[in-house]
């Protein structure tokens, strides 16, 4: 259904246009070269390997609909992408593992690189979203709470600080050959989807309780690395955290390596529909599994939102067949 106020989903959608394409210098340490267009994870051997008809599937924003999240496909050169590092910088620092050659799980560096590529990718969507706040609210036409969105902008700013703690250990590593962060992986059976995103182990819940408890701020939350995607016809799970948040999250992060597969899909699937929304599949995935379910995910994301539990594990799993049943029947009992 169609917004009842294009005007201002107008101001909205220029606000995120002019964001995006005003966020674009190059994340290296020092570097202020323009970046380029590039994807979150390669399109060779991994993303060209789900997308038989050269799209792909992701989720998206468009605020001239009322339920504003939605998938939608989208070619494989545009989806999947943000302007992060240089030309120079996109082809050095990720050659690893981009070259033709096998990636090695094994490999310290290899591991780095894709979590190195979902920390900035997350730090530039978090400096693409106070753009547009700020936008928002230096716009004569829009009337919001802006004691409201300040807030949410004092947030995001300290989201970016403490992504930076863990982006600035990820470049000493990479100069030092440190290692300062854990990786585990997991080789599971193909499914056509592929995720990079950050998941914070600390919740809602439990980050306002700090706040009320010693009026302040947390000194910083712990963020978890996931990258699953499909590789030489199998999916690598692959998640890391900093070895100074070991004793708080690592039972947390070994469970998903640990458990059966079985347990491992549930889990996995909980964390993509309800906590992740950085995430592209293919379209006989999309096809099966998604299709005809917007308003399930629009739904399931202000569940989420309002959740205050972000750990917990729901009852959904898109590798059973009656999955769209189900995510229906829980949507409808939980959210309406
Ligand atoms: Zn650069």
């Amino acid at each position: 259904m169609k917004t009842e106020r294009p005007k201002i989903a107008k101001i909205f959608t220029d606000c995120a246009n002019k964001a995006k394409s005003s966020t674009n210098i190059c994340m290296y340490p020092n570097c202020n070269q323009k970046a380029i267009n590039s994807h979150i994870m390669q399109k060779n051997g991994i993303l060209s390997s789900i997308s038989d008809d050269k799209h792909l599937w992701e989720l998206s924003v468009d605020h001239f609909k009322q339920e504003y999240i939605g998938l939608q496909r989208k070619g494989i050169n545009k989806i999947y992408t943000f302007t992060g590092f240089c030309n120079n910088h996109d082809s050095l620092i990720f050659s690893k593992i981009e070259t033709q050659e096998e990636i090695d799980f094994d490999d310290y560096e290899s591991c780095l690189l894709f979590a190195l590529r979902t920390a900035h990718n997350e730090l530039w969507l978090k400096e693409v979203v106070i753009k547009i706040q700020e936008c928002i609210i230096n716009h004569p036409g829009v009337e919001m709470n802006n004691e409201m969105l300040k807030e949410t902008i004092r947030q995001n700013k300290l989201g970016i600080k403490d992504l930076e703690f863990y982006t600035n250990s990820m470049w000493s590593d990479l100069s030092n050959k440190t290692e300062s962060f854990v990786f585990e992986y997991r080789e599971m059976v193909l499914t056509q989807l592929c995720l990079n995103s950050i998941y914070t182990y600390d919740t809602s819940q439990e980050i306002m309780d700090y706040q009320y408890k010693y009026r302040k701020d947390m000194e910083r939350t712990s963020e978890i690395f996931i990258s699953y995607f499909p590789y030489l016809n199998k999916s690598i799970l692959l998640m890391g955290y900093h070895k100074d948040d070991t004793s708080k999250v690592k039972s947390f992060v070994n469970v998903f390596f640990k458990e059966n597969i079985k347990r491992t899909n549930r889990r996995l699937s909980s964390l993509i529909t309800f906590n992740c929304e950085t995430w592209v599949c293919s379209n006989s995935f999309y096809k099966e599994k998604f299709e005809g379910l917007d308003s399930e995910f629009f739904k399931a994301m202000q569940f989420s939102g309002k959740n205050g539990n972000e750990r917990k594990t729901f009852d959904v799993d898109f590798f059973k067949p009656d999955f769209k049943k189900n995510f229906r029947d829980f949507i409808n009992k939980n959210v309406g």
